[in-house]
């Protein structure tokens, strides 16, 4: 049944506007919208051209809009099968009318991301492209959109596509000495494979760490603001977000969930997380919110740890520079408009490591200097001199990737201890296999269900 029958979504988000374009795809598709759309002036629909035309119920000849309509006939659609387009006006309940009268002529209601999966079937893009596609619609800055439309373009499919034509080169060579071994051909030795075998692992490990770099260019980077109560850790955030996300007031432990709100900074977004403070606390609900903090902290790329300078160091303090241990990220010494209790070098006797900046959010300066600050920790994180390479973004790539190597790792073993071609073979087929995973070369249901699950109907 599934690619045999014709599906329809609207194409444009629910809701109110100028104009909704209604989708369909599949074998019956210029068949359902000429049941239901008449061209005013009698033409038949060329392909690829917008026509105007009136919507028509075809059971009760009722007029129900005047709309445009297109046809893009396969292979050359995108979904690779016949499309049909109508770019209706935009209310929802015209779209819905719209729709049901296609559904009544026999489309389906597609599912989430099935024109997409429809274009990866019918060998219009790979997963990568797929992904891609999920991407940049959800592009919130410059740097995932970078990233989107890199892999778009097949950046990421070219170079998974060349590693894997090497894979299938040394395996055809492994074939060979199954197949010749005693006919006397010239095949590379075994050390030749181990070695190139080595230099492709090399690649794909490189691929592999550029997770931490394509992850954040995608999602940007999570900070966690993190300080006793009251040191202005909402005042902070509502000075990055340029609103009064955050509750400020003088009563410690205000802030009782975490608040999280993203701004750009440089190309990257990120993503700031208020939290109720660390602390011992008896009060249940600041508890759960403590607990939450913890966790915020946990997960966040970067830490952004405020001090009082208004006052001398406490135990929190101490607490808190323990938490920041190890971590990228940025100290601010706040309220720099009273007088002084604490120091830069106070803070390095607790401990902190972190650069230290001197800060007041009730003057709002030093608010440009902490972003060049947080810009720095982030590139350092992104690690340098691969600037413009491909970079994966996803779990997903990740651990295929690992799988490769793991693979990689076992194939060089045998190749080096001399074991038959057909063990190093299988490893080698493994490799290939993970790879393939990536682009969908190889797939199965799930990881085609993983992938689409993310996109929404229409897509
Ligand atoms: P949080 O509990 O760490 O989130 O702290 P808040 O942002 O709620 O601020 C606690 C109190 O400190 C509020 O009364 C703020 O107005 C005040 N405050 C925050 N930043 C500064 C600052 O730079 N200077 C001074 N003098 N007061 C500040």
């Amino acid at each position: 049944m599934y690619l045999e029958d014709t599906i329809i979504a609207p194409a444009t988000p629910a809701g109110t506007g100028a104009v909704a374009i209604i989708r369909l795809s599949g074998p019956r598709s210029v068949e359902i919208l000429g049941a239901i759309w008449h061209s005013r002036n009698k033409a038949t629909l060329e392909p690829r051209r917008l026509q105007l035309g009136d919507v028509i119920d075809p059971e009760t000849g009722s007029h129900i809009d005047r709309a445009m309509a297109v046809v893009f006939p396969k292979p050359h659609s995108l979904t690779g099968e016949d499309v049909a387009e109508l770019q209706c006006h935009g209310g929802s309940y015209l779209v819905r009318r719209i729709t049901g009268l296609a559904m009544r002529r026999g489309a389906r209601m597609a599912e989430p991301g099935e024109f997409t999966r429809r274009a990866f079937l019918n060998g219009r893009i790979d997963l990568t492209e797929a992904e891609a596609v999920a991407d940049l619609v959800e592009a919130r800055s410059e740097s995932a959109l970078k990233q989107a439309i890199s892999h778009l373009t097949g950046a990421l499919a070219d170079k998974l596509g060349g590693m894997r034509r090497e894979l299938i080169s040394i395996l055809a060579h492994l074939e060979a000495e199954i197949d010749f071994s005693d006919e006397g051909i010239e095949l590379p030795s075994r050390s030749e494979i181990a070695s190139s075998i080595e230099r492709l692992s090399h690649d794909v490990a490189i691929l592999h760490e550029s997770y931490a770099r394509g992850r954040l260019m995608r999602e940007g980077a999570r900070v966690a603001i993190v300080g006793k109560p009251n040191v202005g850790k909402s005042s902070i955030l509502n000075l990055l977000l340029g609103t009064d996300r955050a509750i400020v007031t003088a009563i410690p432990g205000t802030t009782r969930d975490v608040i999280e709100d993203s701004i750009q900074v440089g190309p990257y977004p990120l993503v700031l997380q208020d939290t109720a403070g660390i602390r011992e606390s008896f009060d249940e609900v600041e508890k759960i919110g403590i607990e939450r903090s913890r966790r915020s902290l946990e997960d966040a790329d970067l830490v952004l740890a405020v001090f009082d300078s208004s006052q001398s160091v406490t135990e929190e303090d101490v607490a808190i520079a323990h938490h920041t241990h190890g971590r990228s990220g940025v100290a601010l010494l706040n309220k720099n408009d009273l007088p002084a209790k604490a120091q830069p070098p106070d803070l390095r006797t607790i401990g902190v490591e972190l650069p230290i900046l001197s800060f007041s959010a009730l003057r709002a300066d030093g608010i440009e200097n902490l972003k060049c600050e947080l810009l720095r920790a982030l590139e350092s994180l992104r690690g340098h001199g691969h600037g413009e390479e491909v970079a994966i973004s996803r779990e997903r790539h990740r651990d295929a990737l690992a799988r490769a190597l793991d693979a990689l790792s076992a194939a060089k073993q045998s190749a080096m201890q001399s074991m038959p071609p057909e063990i190093v073979a299988v490893d080698v087929t493994l490799a290939a296999d993970a790879l393939g995973q990536i682009t969908g070369e190889v797939h199965t249901d799930d990881v085609l269900d993983a992938v689409f699950r993310e996109f929404c109907i229409g897509k």
